[in-house]
């Protein structure tokens, strides 16, 4: 018997974790190649905000703190919730985490039993399936096809619903598809919660401030207020803040749920890092002005990203609303055979041939349960953008 876990055997490690280390290992072995497999802004964290953190340094804030978050943290996420969002949060409502990834496996560790289903639209973001089954749960996956920019129906999502379903995990702006849903497409989807009151929704925000052309991004408890009490909003600071690093993220939810995610915490991560809570502070409080500005340079690069991908042969790219992330589609270039004699059966087949032909590392679809496409991540220099942008033309260019 194998000394690891079975539900070990069940879960994958993150493709994207794993491609942006081959892309750094063949940098290391000195080949030419430009990563835009990672989903991190390129900017560098505010320095108001990092200047807060050496203040906490400095003033000794380096110890223990509650378990699910200080208070002056607690307190800046209440009122980030009702500035931004329309919704009231007490603190005994917020739960602050070890980044975004940790509050949703506590969520998931909180509530999920053996058998419990989780409906996830695909594509989806590749840890949520992994950690539902971690969690014991059965992953029920949604399509949200090409045709329909990517998100699904209220039809499929209500056909996908079954008794044992616990929660619907929704995200908008969309990792990998960029893809965002108006109030009124959001309100098909609440419109079937509310018919289905066992089922809850976690809402992952973390794209909330990467929108673009105008596009307003709405969360479930704004748009149907009688959701919130099955509602577990989540988001962070890690990409809007440009502090992926720091490993914060947080939620507001109804107090059971919060209160049985601290215990899963405090069994396992004690607090997320009080210096990084102290960061966040100023995060939340300081000057909102910049993100504007970086949201702007985002779309400048969406739109010349997209543009460059639909000049190459058998790629078509549509235009996200949103995140930095877009989903090109390559179904006419399965089948083919690259310049370096790869045959391309598949969308993983096609990004091993384009790093390993031309030095680009972006991740496969199939990672992302939706073939065949490839994401590419614009989180990236103009001059990497461009350049990637020359490769991935010539690769397809030389598939015959
Ligand atoms: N949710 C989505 C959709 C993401 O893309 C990511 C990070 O890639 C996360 C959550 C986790 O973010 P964090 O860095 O806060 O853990």
């Amino acid at each position: 018997m194998s000394f690891l876990s079975q539900t070990l055997a069940r879960v994958a490690p993150s493709p994207t974790v794993a491609i942006s280390q081959l892309a750094r290992e063949m940098q290391a072995a000195g080949r030419d190649v430009i990563s835009l497999s990672a989903g991190e802004p390129d900017f560098d964290t505010p320095g108001n905000i990092k200047a807060a953190a050496i203040a906490a340094i400095e003033a000794g804030k380096t110890k223990y703190t509650a378990p699910d978050g200080i208070p002056e943290l607690k307190a800046a996420i209440c009122a980030k919730f009702r500035r931004e969002n329309g919704l009231d949060y007490g603190p005994a409502q917020i739960s602050v985490s070890t980044g975004g990834k940790q509050v949703l496996y506590n969520a998931l560790m909180a509530t999920l039993n053996p058998g419990d289903e989780v409906v996830i639209p695909a594509p989806y973001w590749v840890s949520y399936p992994d950690m539902v089954r971690l969690g014991g749960g059965t992953p029920v996956i949604v399509e949200g096809a090409a045709e329909q920019g990517f998100r699904i129906t209220a039809q499929a999502l209500e056909a996908a619903i079954t008794p044992k379903t616990k929660w619907l995990i929704f995200n908008s702006p969309s990792n990998p598809t960029g893809a965002g849903y108006s109030r009124d497409q959001l309100r098909a989807l609440t419109d079937v919660l509310m018919r289905h009151p066992h089922v809850w929704v976690m809402s992952d925000d973390m794209y909330e401030h990467l929108a673009y052309d105008g596009f307003r991004f709405v969360t479930p408890a704004q748009v149907e207020p009688q959701l919130y009490d099955r509602t577990l909003t989540v988001n962070g600071v890690s990409k809007a803040y440009a502090m992926t690093g720091w490993r914060i993220g947080y939620a507001g939810g109804p107090e059971p749920l919060i209160a049985a995610m601290r215990k899963v915490q405090s069994q396992s991560t004690t607090n997320p890092c009080s210096i990084s809570q102290w960061a966040a502070v100023e995060a939340l409080n300081g000057p909102q002005d910049f993100l504007a500005d970086r949201a702007a340079v985002f779309a400048r690069r969406r739109d010349m990203v997209v543009a460059r991908l639909n000049g190459c042969r058998g790629v078509t790219c549509a235009m996200p609303e949103g995140a930095f992330y877009v989903y090109p589609g390559i179904a006419d270039c399965i089948g083919k055979t690259s310049a370096g004699g790869a045959r391309i059966d598949s969308d993983e087949a096609f990004c091993t041939a384009l790093l390993e032909e031309q030095g680009v590392a972006v991740v496969f679809g199939a990672a992302f349960g939706l073939s065949p496409y490839f994401r590419v991540s614009y989180a990236a220099s103009d001059a990497e953008l461009s350049g990637a942008c020359d490769r991935i033309e010539a690769f397809c260019a030389g598939l015959r």
